[in-house]
């Protein structure tokens, strides 16, 4: 099958990250059985109807070059799409579909190479590392990184194919979600001293985080190698109270912190913690002893840390023959897949600025030009 008629099928399978990948997951596995390829299924912990797959093709042995895509795709509600997304539309110069940029274009041409790849002699294994809910914090590809180094051979460089034009993306900041609850005491609106307003002490939870925000933007650290070139810290959803004549008795607040790489959460935690123990629980546990500030965790995606003349980097450096490499605005699985060991890079065809959008679409140029440096890492693996 060509690239595009991969695509095609692939855009197929409406694989929000709220809904099942099985499907395409399957569909996938089928295709590589139909080449003599092996494929593992790694299904989601818990029974969620949702699984990983990975794939080798070549010797077996460590030191091996992962293709890294993720199989889910944001939601397409209360966008003013032209067309059907999940019908791949020919659009001159370009493929229109959600996904076709972020980031089922570069599944599409992975899997379109697997004959090429089975006519060679690889000397360098190839493996395939397609993961769902990436979308919604790279929670998918956890389970299947575990796998790395035991029931999977440990490959050297990974190259997560999300959509850089094909440049070189070699750092990114993390990305850490939380969920602040605060609880107060409820009772009759007519009579708010004898409750504890929760949505009230949310605010200056809220305040407060803006202030620890302040301090970042103004005392850094700075990395300028990002826009912005400092940690961030977004509230994002602010949700309490249950009717207007009633005290609010719990309220939450979701946001997050992304960090520029050496930045962790922790001192933003530990600010907040301060001003919640020193100040804001003092005041509001004489007007009600089980009032409480609790923050919990949502989730956690590790940076990509530069590498300097890392594998993936001077792999990608040779094949493309570029020198410049940029700092994403984005998280993706890089920083995971560093975590375990590999030297990783994020290089894939097709723009960010189309991923997420009504309309996204892929050039048909960008999806050639990805094929010829899957050409071109697949002839390094024949001779190295
Ligand atoms: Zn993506």
């Amino acid at each position: 099958m060509s690239p595009t008629e991969i695509l095609a099928k692939l855009v197929a399978f409406d694989s929000v990250s709220s809904r099942s990948n099985l499907s395409v997951i399957r569909w996938i596995g089928d295709y590589l059985a139909g080449h003599g390829v092996a494929a593992a299924i790694i299904e989601a912990p818990g029974g969620e109807p949702k699984a990983n797959l990975w794939a080798s093709v070549g010797p077996d042995r460590d030191g091996g070059i992962v293709l890294s895509g993720h199989t889910d795709v944001v939601p397409v509600e209360g966008q003013p799409w032209s067309s059907d997304p999940f019908t791949l539309r020919d659009g001159g110069d370009r493929w229109f579909g959600r996904g076709t940029s972020d980031m089922k274009g570069f599944i599409a041409l992975c899997l379109a190479l697997v004959p090429e790849m089975l006519k060679r002699k690889l000397k360098t294994p190839l493996h395939f590392a397609f993961s769902y809910d990436e979308e919604i914090g790279c929670l998918g590809a956890p389970n299947m990184i575990a796998e790395i180094g035991k029931r999977f051979r440990q490959p050297r460089v990974a190259i997560i194919g999300e959509p850089t034009e094909l440049k070189l993306g070699t750092r990114h900041k993390g990305c850490y979600s939380f969920t602040t609850t605060i609880t107060g005491k409820d009772g009759h609106s007519s009579q708010p001293e004898r409750g504890l307003n929760a949505i009230l002490a949310a605010a200056e939870v809220a305040t407060e985080l803006g202030r620890i925000y302040d301090r970042l933007r103004h005392d850094g650290p700075f990395d300028k190698s990002f826009d912005p070139p400092h940690s961030t810290i977004n509230l994002g959803r602010i949700n309490g109270g249950t009717a207007v004549n009633i005290i609010a008795r719990s309220c939450s607040i979701e946001w997050d912190f992304r960090g520029v790489p050496g930045v962790t959460p922790s001192a933003v935690l530990e600010s907040l913690q301060r001003f919640v123990d020193g100040d804001l629980l003092p005041r509001l546990k004489p007007a009600a002893p089980e009032a409480a500030v609790i923050t919990k965790p949502r989730v956690a995606v590790p940076p990509l840390i530069e590498e300097h003349d890392g594998a993936a980097e001077t792999l990608l450096r040779l094949l493309t023959g570029q020198n410049d490499s940029f700092g994403m605005s984005f998280a993706t699985e890089a920083g995971q897949f560093q975590s375990a060991g590999l030297s990783a890079i994020v290089c894939g065809p097709g723009s960010i600025q189309q991923a997420h959008q009504p309309d996204e679409f892929i050039l048909k140029e960008q999806l050639v030009a990805g094929e010829a440096l899957l050409r071109r890492v697949i002839d390094w693996a024949e001779k190295n």
